[in-house]
């Protein structure tokens, strides 16, 4: 094998791939190094495998009402098991069409755990590879309770959730981020009892607020129950103490608590991307950036778009309401329920809320059931300068949830 290469990459996530695949692309030698599997924790342990597993909770939810459509197929039954094994076909079938990519682009790969020596030397299995450029794009690894370490049986992280293949009767969630939330409306979809609990004032606290409020109606809804500003001071005997005095005696405990970069080392002259940098921990942010550092494609950090999955689907890009001070803005909402579309698919919770300043939008903020799909206007739209006075010009499609979106821009009113 080869000893030397003009770019050496730790890590074969989203970030490391992605640089892999353009470095390559611009003909340059690459050589990728991943100790675990290929896609990293986006495809084997995140985006990936529980968006499979919502999908099969929205379908079951669906099935729950099938006779208002006019739909009889006798008793609906749920086999956890099956779906995790439908996972993990999905997960295998993505990782193989994915390393076929990186071998078909002229990519090395080293299947070890990999140490960066200095900035320009790599070591893996006792082999040192000198490099032009070293990537370092070794992701995070999930945070514990102060003081509570995962124990894989009781107390788990994003990582052993994965790995159950049976559903649990209860189960308290520490944490309403996009994890901890997508999880409590799989395991509530599944008809599993499910408690949240969040440190902070509200659900899902990176959210605009009116976001946070919803989700509180969305959970009652949806029968799941949430302590805020409370948190998981100790846990005993599987009894788990609330900072709030509550105790609770769930049947295991999920915690979602953030992700911590793996950062080994701070080596000048070596690119730290993705989650490993420590920004923001998405998977589209980390491709972004690794097509940003390799191909020179600069995107806007600010207009990164967010999305939380589940029905409804919540998303959201650039301000909220909360950190705009009043008079300074214009605001328009509308409820998706005024929506023909949202009636036609069952799913009339949710709104669609822009905020705008000299007729451009700063904000948008959106909980309905396509909202990961409609953001993305709105991203195009900001990225670009398109005014709200332009945007009315556009034909949005009947029956649509962008419907919505349009509607929003003839109702945006400046907020004293
Ligand atoms: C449950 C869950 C759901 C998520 N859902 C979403 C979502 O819907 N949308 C979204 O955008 N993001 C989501 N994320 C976040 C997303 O998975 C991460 O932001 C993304 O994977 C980061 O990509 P990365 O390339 O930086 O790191 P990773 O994907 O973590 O990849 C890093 C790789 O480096 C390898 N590695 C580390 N150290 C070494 C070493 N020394 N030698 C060799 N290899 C090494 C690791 O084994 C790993 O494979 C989710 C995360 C979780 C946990």
């Amino acid at each position: 094998m080869e000893l030397k290469y003009n770019l050496g990459i730790i890590g074969a996530g989203p970030a490391g791939y992605t640089a892999a695949l353009h470095a390559a692309a611009n003909g340059l030698s690459v050589i990728m190094f991943e100790k675990d599997k290929t896609g990293g924790v986006c495809l084997n342990k995140g985006c990936i495998p529980t968006k499979s597993i919502m999908h099969a909770a929205e379908i079951y939810e669906d099935l729950k009402c099938m006779q208002d459509f006019g739909i009889n197929a006798g008793n609906i039954t749920l086999d956890y098991k099956k779906i995790i094994e439908h996972k993990n076909e999905i997960v295998e079938k993505l990782r193989k069409s994915l390393e076929l990519t990186i071998k078909n682009s002229g990519i090395t790969t080293v299947n070890s755990e990999a140490k960066i020596i200095d900035k320009n030397h790599i070591q893996a299995d006792k082999v040192v590879y000198e490099l032009e450029k070293i990537i370092y794009a070794g992701g995070s690894t999930p945070r514990a309770l102060k003081g509570i370490n995962f124990d894989g049986n009781f107390i788990l992280s994003s990582d052993d959730i994965l790995k159950r293949e049976t559903l649990p009767s209860n189960i308290l969630i520490a944490g309403s981020g996009a994890i901890g939330t997508e999880w409590a409306r799989i395991f509530a979809a599944f008809d599993t009892e499910v408690t949240v609990v969040e440190a902070a004032e509200n659900l899902l606290p990176a959210a605009d607020i009116e976001v946070s409020k919803r989700l509180e109606r969305i959970f009652k809804a949806k029968k799941i129950k949430y302590y805020t500003n409370n948190s998981v001071a100790k846990i005993s005997d599987k009894k788990v103490y609330l900072s709030g005095g509550e105790i609770i005696e769930p049947e295991c405990v999920l915690v979602a608590a953030g992700r911590i970069p793996n950062h080994p080392q701070n080596i000048e002259g070596v690119t730290y991307l993705g989650d490993a940098a420590g920004e923001i921990q998405l998977a589209h942010f980390a491709v972004k950036q690794a097509v940003n550092e390799i191909s020179n494609i600069k995107f806007d950090k600010t207009l990164v778009p967010s999305v939380v999955y589940g029905n409804p689907e919540i998303a959201w890009v650039g301000k909220r309401e909360q950190d705009l001070g009043k008079g300074s803005y214009e605001k328009a909402n509308i409820l998706v329920s005024a929506l023909g579309k949202a009636h036609c698919d069952n799913s009339t919770d949710g709104f669609i809320k822009i905020l705008s300043r000299n007729k451009k939008i700063i904000g948008a903020h959106i909980v309905a059931k396509e909202a990961s799909s409609l953001i993305q206007q709105i991203v195009i739209a900001m990225q670009n300068d398109i005014t709200t006075e332009k945007l009315k010009e556009v034909c949005f499609a009947h029956p649509t949830y962008s419907e919505g979106i349009f509607e929003c821009l003839f109702r945006l009113k400046a907020v004293n």
